[in-house]
């Protein structure tokens, strides 16, 4: 199946009112469909999936956020479940190991890493102690002459363990140390062996697992075997600018529940950044919209929200058209609000009253700010004499007076059929 396909499966619930167990299961299939042609290990396809279904049903769902907005955030929580908050390396003097597989891109990272912490001001350097793959330490050294930081390697000698103990003890004056270790082909005794010494010599601060985003299905055993051996500390992607989502690396991961750090995304030492969990599961699941949705998630979570519930409670005043203009400002217009009633339910509810535009939300402000607490509370009071001082007070016509009153005067009566329960509230549905 498509990638698109998932796509318009997660469409069809944006359009759908309310989350029930059918809807559900079928996001869920394409889901776990996406995931798996994605190289998400398959038994983690499994426990994600099984999560969703769950949570879908039992979360409460975040006010203003639709059922697909919903699921989407259960989803992108599941997956980066013990792995998205990225890692914070502060810069103070530090050695960081990597290892990996042969080709996973270990020694480019070196060099990458390198020149993040430069840029950032440490006195950096690197060490070349990839023995097994003779070019690394031409690479690296060349690398490292390229961007301007210390470098310390022998060629020819065998011992890696040496190489590391006197590379130390050569660099230290340097702040930042990276290392860069052998690789092989596959996981063998031998290699965790040399990386076993070379962590004892080394005390490194920070051990990362380097991963090819094109690594399949057996990620997550490796990366579970490097962390026994060692213990990882965190998780770097490269090749990211290829075609593969990464999922494999993902997995990885989350078996060692250990951070994404860093994603690296071309062959240049610059192609580094730090881990972006919108921007990665967007990719993975084919969804560009994700990040939109974690700012959004952001605003109203932390600012006050636009509750038809909480105003159905009390009496609705101009204090309350005030709270929806600045919940306007955060989550787009009121139209919006509204698309929540169920389809086919007549408003019956003059267009021009609920069209906001910005310049309009920012005069109605204008006024209301010049209106007395009174007002604001019972605007019933607000006759001929008081529209006039207000119009005057804040530099407005009696004419936009009359139409904030308007407006909130329909605004009053659709609140007032909420009430009465004529227009059942299903949950927001704002432009997203
Ligand atoms: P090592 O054996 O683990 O040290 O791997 P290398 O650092 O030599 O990288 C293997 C190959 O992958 C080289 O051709 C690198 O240029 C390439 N490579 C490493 N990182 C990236 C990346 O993020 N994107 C791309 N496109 N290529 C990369």
């Amino acid at each position: 199946m498509a990638l698109d396909t998932l796509k318009d499966v997660v469409r069809k619930i944006a359009r759908s009112s309310s989350i029930d167990k059918h809807l559900v299961d079928e996001v869920v299939k394409d889901i776990q469909r996406a995931l798996i042609r994605a190289d998400v290990n398959v038994r983690q396809v499994k426990e994600i999936t099984d999560a969703i279904k769950k949570r879908a049903l039992s979360d409460e769902p975040l006010k203003s956020l639709n059922p697909r907005e919903h699921i989407i955030k259960i989803v992108y929580e599941e997956l980066l479940k013990g792995v998205g908050d990225g890692l914070e390396i502060p810069l103070e003097k530090a050695r960081i190991m990597l290892v990996g597989l042969q080709g996973s891109g270990k020694t480019t990272t070196t060099a990458k890493l390198a020149k993040y912490f430069k840029d950032r001001g440490m006195k950096t350097a690197v060490i070349a102690a990839d023995t097994w793959r003779p070019a690394a330490y031409d690479q690296l050294k060349q690398l490292a002459e390229s961007i301007g930081v210390g470098f310390y390697g022998e060629k020819g000698e065998k011992d890696a363990v040496k190489i590391v103990k006197r590379g130390l003890e050569e660099l230290k004056d340097y702040d930042m140390i990276i290392i860069d270790t052998a690789g092989r082909h596959a996981l063998e005794d031998e290699l965790i062996k040399e990386m076993v010494e070379i962590e004892k010599v080394a005390k490194p601060d920070y051990k990362f697992l380097v991963l090819d985003a094109a690594i399949g299905q057996l990620a997550s055993k490796q990366a579970q075997a490097f962390h026994d051996a060692i213990g990882i500390d965190g998780i770097v992607i490269t090749k990211f600018d290829g075609t593969a989502k990464g999922g494999g690396a993902l997995s990885a991961a989350r078996q060692i529940q250990i951070p994404i750090a860093f994603i690296g995304s071309g062959e240049r030492v610059d192609d580094l950044d730090r881990f972006d969990p919108a921007g990665f599961i967007s990719r993975l699941l084919g969804m560009g919209d994700i990040k939109a949705l974690l700012e959004k998630i952001e605003r109203i979570t932390q600012e006050e929200e636009l509750d038809p519930e909480k105003f159905l409670k009390g009496e609705f005043t101009l204090k309350d058209v005030y709270k929806q203009i600045e919940a306007m400002n955060k989550m787009g217009p009121i139209r919006k609000v509204f698309e929540m009633l169920p389809l086919g339910m007549s408003m019956k509810v003059d267009d021009d009253a609920l069209e906001m535009t910005q310049e309009k939300m920012k005069r109605f402000r204008v006024i209301m700010d010049s209106m007395t607490e009174e007002e604001l509370l019972n605007p019933k009071i607000i006759d001929g004499s008081r529209i006039r001082r207000i119009a005057i007070g804040s530099g407005t016509s009696p004419q936009e007076v009359k139409e904030l009153l308007k407006y909130y005067n329909t605004m009053k009566s659709l609140m007032k059929r909420m009430k009465k329960g004529r227009l059942p509230i299903k949950g927001l549905k704002m432009g997203f």
